[in-house]
């Protein structure tokens, strides 16, 4: 939450507004200039419960984001690709396709090498070298193979090349004078057969430990899961993912969790003899809202954290929303990993929360949901019997189960001894502007805030009073039209009258 140290200036008819954005939209010039005092106490008597004042607006996701078109993908049969290390032995992986990774699904597999480069890579299949980079940084040095079927494999943190075309990449780099060089080939060059060493490991560019990073690609770039085809008999994989917390979050104005309007975290203990994960207390909410989960996968015999393929979310027995993440444009898409997890949350709290929503701007083709886009709408005295299933590539499957119950909002006051003096702070969210202020008030029902816009003014009674902090709800986009700016009035103090 920011503080409110200078004139805030709101916005006004925001749509659609993301999250990421939110500090550039008050860093331009804006005409809706908010004045927070505190009002005669009279006021406080007339006006209770939560603000009914504002219009209705529209519930947010109701216009479907264009879905990005999935990649032209060719049946892969199982078998078609060789393992490109040891193949036919126990391999381990240190990270899998679609890992959340800071600002990019992790495009591929990557394949420990015993602590060791120089293991020979094998071409995953028969093709030509159709790429070649030399690099300090990034995947390093990395060799493209494109195969018959359209695909390309990507190998990277390489030692060294194999073959002519090294010998080739060795008389360009001489000519040219400089270690940085990237080859392009066409067909016909340089043919490799499926099984031919075409490289040594390595720990080049950006790699933190000896290790090849292999990634299947189509021609139009999109980075695929390679254990989406039956996985490899090099890999084991018998566990199934865990469960660190998972989070219900209220997405429109008149939602709530536990009567608040805020993300709520529930951190499960361990797991039932079964696998499985529950909450055992029931969870109050009402309004649209929007389920989150954290948690990891992990391959036999290895610690290494990875990722979770698939999320599914089932209510009352019914599929809600699904993702599975095996295909991801590159590197357009990869980017929008900060719309699929909950980005200022892993900012501000260290947790990396994946949502089981598709979020405003998300244009990801990996979701299955029906037109509400995976947020769920709870009416009040109605039961939801969630269960959200994680499942990685072996189809080992954790389910997560938790009961939402619809309860109408209603005004509350709960009291901290510890608030002196008022202080004021907000946040944007979703279009929705959220005012906290702290009041020492012993009424039973805390003060107002006003919200002047030109001439105009709109006081905002508090939703309710938690820990002695009122907050405040307001709908940017019912804003109406945009008065002029008055540079002269606003002033942010929070001095009680
Ligand atoms: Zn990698």
């Amino acid at each position: 939450m920011k503080k409110l140290t200078a004139q805030p200036k709101l916005p006004t008819r925001q749509t659609q507004q993301p999250a990421a954005q939110k500090k550039r939209l008050f860093g331009v010039a804006l005409p809706l200039l908010l004045l927070l005092g505190w009002q005669p106490s009279a006021c406080q008597s007339q006006q209770t419960g939560p603000n009914v004042e504002q219009t209705p607006v529209a519930t947010p996701g109701e216009t479907p984001p264009t879905a990005a078109a999935k990649a032209v993908v060719p049946a892969v049969p199982k078998g078609y690709f060789l393992f490109p290390i040891k193949p036919g032995q126990e391999n381990f992986l240190a990270g899998s396709m679609g890992e959340l990774r800071p600002n990019h699904f992790h495009g591929g597999l990557d394949i420990k090498t015993d602590g060791r480069v120089d293991l020979p890579v094998y071409a995953s299949a028969d093709g030509y070298v159709s790429r070649l980079k030399q690099s300090s940084f990034g995947y390093g040095n990395v060799l493209y193979i494109t195969h018959p079927n359209g695909l390309t494999t990507v190998y990277g943190h390489l030692n060294h090349f194999k073959g002519a075309v090294a010998d080739t990449l060795l008389s360009r780099q001489y000519q040219k004078r400089s270690y940085e060089l990237e080859l392009f080939f066409e067909p016909g060059q340089f043919p490799v057969k499926r099984g031919e060493v075409v490289a040594l490991s390595g720990n080049t560019g950006g790699s933190v430990g000896p290790h090849v990073h292999w990634e299947v690609r189509t021609a139009e770039g999109h980075q695929l899961n390679p254990l989406q085809w039956g996985g490899f008999a090099e890999i084991q994989d018998h566990v199934a993912p865990v469960v660190q917390a998972f989070a219900v979050e209220p997405l429109g104005i008149e939602a709530r969790v536990e009567g608040r309007f805020g993300k709520r975290v529930f951190v499960p203990k361990a797991p039932l003899a079964d696998g499985s994960y529950a909450w055992a207390d029931t969870i109050a909410a009402y309004g649209t809202v929007g389920l989150l989960v954290q948690g990891f996968d992990r391959f036999d015999k290895v610690w290494n954290k990875n990722g979770i393929q698939r999320g599914q979310v089932l209510v009352n027995g019914q599929p809600l929303y699904e993702h599975v993440i095996d295909d991801v444009p590159f590197p357009e898409g990869s980017r929008q990993i900060n719309r699929h997890v909950d980005y200022e949350w892993r900012a501000m709290q260290g947790r990396q929360l994946e949502k089981l929503f598709v979020d405003d701007g998300n244009d990801l083709s990996m979701y299955t949901t029906g037109p509400d886009k995976g947020r769920l709408r709870v009416e009040a005295g109605k039961t939801y019997a969630v269960e959200v299933r994680l499942s990685d590539s072996y189809g080992n499957t954790t389910p997560l189960r938790f009961v939402l119950k619809g309860e109408e909002p209603a005004y509350f006051k709960t009291r901290s001894a510890a608030v002196k003096k008022p202080a004021l702070s907000y946040d944007v969210s979703r279009n929705l502007l959220v005012i906290t202020a702290q009041d020492p008030d012993t009424a039973a029902v805390g003060g107002n805030v006003t919200l002047v816009r030109g001439s105009r003014r709109l006081s905002l009674r508090p939703s309710y009073t938690d820990q002695s902090r009122n907050v405040y709800l307001y709908d940017l986009r019912a804003a109406g039209p945009i008065p002029s700016v008055s540079a002269a009035s606003a002033s942010a103090s929070a001095a009680r009258p």
